[in-house]
């Protein structure tokens, strides 16, 4: 179907309607051109050679007109003549006298003849009784002949043009694709980027610039990351001081709060610290292959005096796959973490389930809680990204989570997803291959 907003959008093709307009203008100017140049000023010209010439088969026809004459000559000349008086008629060509269209002028010399052009030339006598009409041209195999291969050269060559044209401006506009192709590379989230530049005109500048961007806006989330990676670790020792100076102070209210302060300051800093690992190209993992299922019940234990409670669900055969315990730890307790965080207590227990998946393994776990609405669905893996943008003390967290869970179970081989209805629950779905080479 024709896109018709890409239509409009497209600078391409406004540039080549431009061209067919141009083309078009240029076909009915030649047309005009012609009419003009041809028919109407050489007209004159013509009209004078052309009278003598039938002035001259007329004095041979003679009066009255010797019509076996008449025909020898029109045949010999290779013209068409008719010879008319009130009571008969001859000609050697029916159609002479049939042409509508046609419009004659007084010849100006001899206004008893009189001249006109439509596809052929037209030479009238009024000689009473007599009333001659010759035609030159008229024929198909000659005028009208030629002006249809005129016509056919005259199309096909502006054909030919417009094609010239359309691969001219695909060829001048190839920066501006490439150049989209970056842009298409950022929006992905790919800023390692830069488009090879082999232009020297506007779009060279252009994709100069773009380069310098995606350049700066590297270095920009670079130092953000470095800025956010050594405050956190500046921050690891003082938080240990205060620690160590609480476990001095008599237990109050005051201490519980501190201490709870210092808890969450603690999981940020360690989360932060993670995701920079997960990042950096000596976070390795420490892959082991271990029953998962063990790890499910360890991890799952952790929350099992806590409202609303966890089901587990597990196959009877041990689970074997090869993960970083460690690692892999965390992306069960984030995830238990939040089922509890965005459940209530009266909501019906989160659901932790490990189930076989084609040769590999995969882990459910599901809330009954507050959901998630479909506009942030796509963001939920995002760092930093939360649905309620004003932390509160119960949601706590940074949105640093679920983005720490995606790149662990990627750097496994494995695929994470979600499916979420807002006021009933959501479900985070891991697929694990059962062996990944380390
Ligand atoms: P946070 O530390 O804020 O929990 P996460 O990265 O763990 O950050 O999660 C990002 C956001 O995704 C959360 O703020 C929350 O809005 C949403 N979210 C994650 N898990 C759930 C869930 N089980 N139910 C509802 N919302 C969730």
């Amino acid at each position: 179907m024709l896109n018709i907003r890409k239509f409009r959008q497209s600078f391409f093709i406004k540039i080549t309607i431009l061209f067919v307009l141009a083309l078009i203008f240029m076909i009915t100017f030649e047309a005009g051109l012609r009419d003009v140049m041809l028919h109407r000023r050489h007209f004159s010209k013509i009209q004078r050679n052309v009278v003598n010439y039938c002035n001259y088969i007329l004095e041979d026809i003679g009066t009255p007109p010797d019509t076996l004459l008449a025909r020898q000559l029109a045949e010999e000349y290779g013209i068409s003549l008719s010879i008319t008086t009130p009571e008969w008629q001859w000609t050697n060509n029916p159609d002479i006298n049939k042409e509508k269209e046609l419009e004659l002028i007084p010849y100006e010399p001899d206004t008893t003849i009189s001249v006109g052009f439509h596809k052929g030339l037209y030479v009238d006598y009024q000689r009473p009784p007599y009333h001659f009409r010759f035609l030159m041209e008229g024929r198909r195999e000659g005028f009208s002949y030629a002006a249809e291969i005129y016509a056919i050269i005259l199309l096909s060559a502006f054909a030919l043009l417009i094609f010239a044209i359309y691969l001219a401006m695909r060829w001048m506009l190839r920066p501006l694709r490439e150049l989209h192709e970056g842009v298409h590379q950022i929006s992905q989230g790919n800023l390692e980027v830069a488009v090879q530049n082999r232009w020297r005109d506007e779009f060279g500048d252009l994709i100069d610039s773009f380069n310098d961007m995606s350049r700066k806006i590297r270095e920009m989330l670079l130092a953000r990351e470095r800025l956010l990676r050594d405050v956190s670790h500046e921050l690891r020792s003082p938080l240990t001081r205060i620690k160590i100076a609480l476990e001095f102070m008599e237990p109050s209210d005051t201490r519980a709060a501190i201490a709870e302060d210092v808890k969450e300051m603690e999981t940020m800093i360690s989360e932060i610290l993670e995701s920079e690992r997960l990042n950096s190209p000596y976070g390795g993992l420490k892959k082991e292959k271990i029953d998962i299922k063990e790890l499910l019940c360890h991890v799952s234990g952790e929350f099992q005096d806590k409202a609303p409670g966890v089901k587990l669900e597990l196959p009877d055969q041990p689970a074997f796959a090869l993960v970083d315990p460690d690692r892999f730890a965390i992306v069960l307790r984030n995830l238990l973490s939040n089922a509890f965080k965005f459940s209530t207590p009266q909501s019906a227990p989160v659901e932790m389930t490990l189930s076989r998946a084609g040769s590999g393994w995969r882990i459910s776990v599901k809330d009954y809680g507050i959901g998630i609405p479909e506009e942030d669905l796509p963001f939920i893996f995002e760092p930093f990204y939360r649905v309620d943008k004003s932390r509160n003390k119960k949601s706590g967290g940074y949105g640093l989570g679920m983005s720490i869970v995606r790149q662990i179970v990627e750097r496994h081989g494995g695929e994470i997803r979600l499916e979420s209805t807002p006021e009933q629950g959501t479900e985070f779905i891991i697929d694990l291959p059962a062996e990944v080479q380390q």
